[in-house]
């Protein structure tokens, strides 16, 4: 059923929940949880998959053998004429076990600090608040809060489960951070794509000549690589990492490179591949060898998503609250959704700035006023 609860209603219910919220981020702030350790990103699951619990969540773990458990929580009732609404987040940090130890968790000037805090332990626990007071209010209806662990590094195993998930369901709230105070309607699509030149060795000074520079070879690469930048498209290509030869007086055998590309539009991941794949080395006794892809398609503006954007504009117009859209070039699980055709809001979670920099802090005031309009979504959207 929809319901008639009022903006005032969602704040009154998220704030009277704050001490809790508090708390709980603290906790969950505090036990460390970086992509690649499998025991501590389960550890940050257990105590997640323990409160959804406790609000009535029923938890289903997709268990993994090298990387962190993946939590699907179902809340409200199984069956409904209303479609299943899927928040989406991650557990994972970009910071390795002690860093509590330089960045411990502090309350300073309204902010709050640790590893983690905006990206984006701070959003599954106002995800978790929300679906509280949707069933508070009684606004129930089939929510899905899906927590994966390795958000980070790809989504490598999660990748499947959210694909196959998401089209389950009629919209899909991204909690990572906002932009500024904007939720994101378009993020780019990322690839990586690594070059690997071998060459032939020799003496730079006895045997110069029978020499084949693989680095020599790749900065020859790496000028074309760079051409294919194409602004007007948004279309970017950085050659981020560069590794090769052994010491100035030897002629290079090996280089590697790695590079990152970002594409707006679907269309070009093909002409993308099709220009890395024709890349050709200039030295016939040089060897090129090309691996990768782009690995998360574009979030592109698409109407699904421009409607969700409208409704949530207009529930925080009724609070008073100016709500912008954004853009921005970094990628998240919402790309994989978005390419589905599943209407997609990112952005949903905290206020902040610093993610994975040292001063990464969420704003407090924020979070009781998007929390109430991410539980007005749960409970509005189509
Ligand atoms: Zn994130």
């Amino acid at each position: 059923m929809t319901t008639n609860a009022t903006m005032n209603d969602w704040t009154l219910a998220v704030s009277d929940a704050q001490p809790r919220f508090l708390q709980r981020l603290k906790e969950l702030v505090e036990v460390e949880s970086p992509s690649h350790d499998k025991a501590a990103v389960d550890r940050a699951a257990t105590l997640v998959a323990g409160w959804a619990e406790a609000l009535g969540g029923t938890v289903k773990r997709h268990k993994q053998k090298r990387l962190g458990d993946v939590l699907e929580l179902r809340f409200g009732p199984a069956r409904s004429r209303r479609g299943r609404v899927l928040l989406l987040g991650h557990l994972d940090t970009v910071w390795p076990l002690g860093t509590l130890a330089k960045m411990p968790w502090r309350e300073a000037d309204g902010k709050l600090f640790g590893p983690g805090v905006l990206d984006m332990k701070s959003g599954v626990l106002m995800a978790m608040e929300a679906i509280a007071a949707v069933h508070a209010l009684g606004a129930e209806r089939p929510v899905t809060l899906l927590l994966v662990s390795e958000e980070e590094i790809g989504s490598p195993i999660s990748r499947p489960i959210i694909e196959k998930i998401a089209p389950t369901c009629s919209a899909v709230l991204v909690m990572e951070p906002a932009q500024e105070l904007a939720y994101k309607t378009a993020r780019k699509g990322v690839g990586q794509y690594n070059l690997h030149v071998t060459g032939v060795a020799s003496h730079a000074g006895v045997d110069f000549q029978s020499g084949h520079s693989a680095v020599l070879e790749m900065a020859r690469l790496l000028q074309t690589v760079a051409g294919f930048t194409d602004l007007s498209k948004g279309l970017t290509v950085n050659p981020g990492v560069v590794r090769g030869g052994t010491q100035s007086n030897v002629v290079a055998a090996e280089c590697f490179a790695s590079v990152d590309v970002r594409i707006a539009k679907a269309s070009d991941a093909a002409r993308v591949e099709r220009m890395f794949r024709s890349l050709k080395v200039t030295d016939k006794a040089c060897t090129l060898t090309i691996t990768g892809g782009i690995n998360r398609p574009p979030m592109e503006r698409k109407p699904g998503t421009v409607k969700l954007f409208k409704q949530a504009r207009g529930f925080a117009k009724e609070m008073g609250l100016v709500l912008d859209e954004a853009s921005t070039g970094g990628g998240s699980d919402g790309n994989f959704t978005a390419a589905l055709g599943v209407p997609t809001l990112d952005g949903m979670g905290s206020v902040g700035a610093g993610a994975h920099a040292a001063h990464e802090h969420i704003v407090l005031s924020h979070v009781i006023e998007r929390t109430a309009l991410l539980a007005a979504m749960i409970a509005n959207v189509d």
